[in-house]
C-alpha cells in the first residue's frame, strides 16, 4: 500500500526526529527534500515508512510519523487553451480538468499495479475563447476537422471545443481527436467524458492506444467513452513532461 498526499510546503512544518506531527494534514516530516514555497508537490509516502507514534500525542486523535523514505515530485501542472465554437457549450471545462487530473493523479486499484501515480494536473490558461466558423459545430468530413485543426494552429496546449465529431473515415462519432501523435492540439466534443480531455492530450504527447488487458479500465484505451483511469510507467512518464 502506498499513501499519496498533496501538500503545499508553505503549510509544511519541518519537525525533529520522532516529534509528533501536530496537524497531521499539514505537516510533514520531510528528511531530504528542497522544497519550494507555493510550489504544489506530492508525497509518496510507502506503508513502510509510516510508525504510530503512541497514543499520548494528541487527545483522541490517532497520530502517525512518517519516517522519511518517500519520494517527493513536484507536481506538473499542464496549461490548457480552450476556444469553443459559438454554439458549443463549455461549461463542462473544469470539470474536464479536475476528472482528467484526478485519474491521472490517483493510483486507483491502491497497488501500483494496475495503474500508476502521475504527478500532474490540468489548468485552464485564460478565458474560454469563441470561434463561429460557420459549420464547425458540427465536424463530420475531413475538411471540417482540417479546418479545426487549423484554428489550434501548432500549439498542443489548444484544444476546440465542438458539438459533434465524426471520424470522418468511418464515420463513427468520437469523444475527441488529436490531429497527430505526437501532436498539436485537439478537438474534444461538449458531452466528452471525464477522461477524454487526458486521453487526447496522452496523444498530444505520443501516446497510442492501448486496449490490452485489464484494458477497459485504461485511460489511452480506444474505445472506453472517456471513462478510463488507468496508466501505466510508460505512459505516466509521457503525460508528465512540458509542451515542447
Ligand atoms: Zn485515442
Amino acid at each position: 500500500m502506498s499513501v499519496y498526499v498533496n501538500a503545499e510546503p508553505s503549510s509544511l512544518t519541518q519537525l525533529g526526529e520522532g516529534q509528533p506531527l501536530p496537524d497531521l494534514d499539514k505537516s510533514f516530516h520531510v528528511l531530504s527534500a528542497t522544497l519550494k514555497k507555493g510550489v504544489p508537490y506530492c508525497l509518496k509516502i510507502l506503508s513502510t515508512n509510516v510508525k504510530y507514534t503512541g497514543a499520548g500525542d494528541v487527545d483522541g486523535v490517532t497520530m502517525f510519523a512518517f519516517n522519511g523514505g518517500g519520494a517527493v515530485k513536484e507536481k506538473y501542472q499542464q496549461y490548457l487553451n480552450f476556444i469553443r465554437h459559438t454554439n458549443a457549450d463549455a461549461s463542462h471545462v473544469n470539470d474536464w480538468l479536475n476528472t482528467s487530473g484526478d485519474a491521472l493523479e490517483k493510483d486507483d486499484d491502491g497497488d501500483g499495479q494496475n495503474d500508476l501515480s502521475c504527478c500532474m494536473g490540468f489548468k485552464q490558461s485564460g478565458a474560454t475563447a469563441v470561434n463561429n466558423t460557420a459549420g464547425l459545430d458540427l465536424i463530420t468530413t475531413k475538411a471540417k476537422t482540417d479546418a479545426a485543426f487549423n484554428i489550434l494552429q501548432t500549439n498542443r496546449q489548444q484544444v476546440f471545443i465542438c458539438k459533434y465529431l465524426e471520424e470522418y473515415e468511418t464515420r463513427r462519432p468520437w469523444a475527441g481527436r488529436a490531429n497527430a501523435c505526437p501532436g498539436f492540439g485537439f478537438i474534444i466534443i461538449e458531452t466528452a467524458g471525464p477522461s477524454v480531455l487526458a486521453h487526447e492530450w496522452g496523444h498530444c504527447q505520443g501516446l497510442v492506444h492501448r486496449d490490452s488487458p485489464p484494458g477497459n479500465q485504461n485511460v489511452m484505451h480506444s474505445k472506453t467513452g472517456g471513462s478510463g483511469r488507468w496508466i501505466n510507467s510508460a505512459e505516466s512518464a509521457a503525460f508528465m513532461p512540458p509542451a515542447k
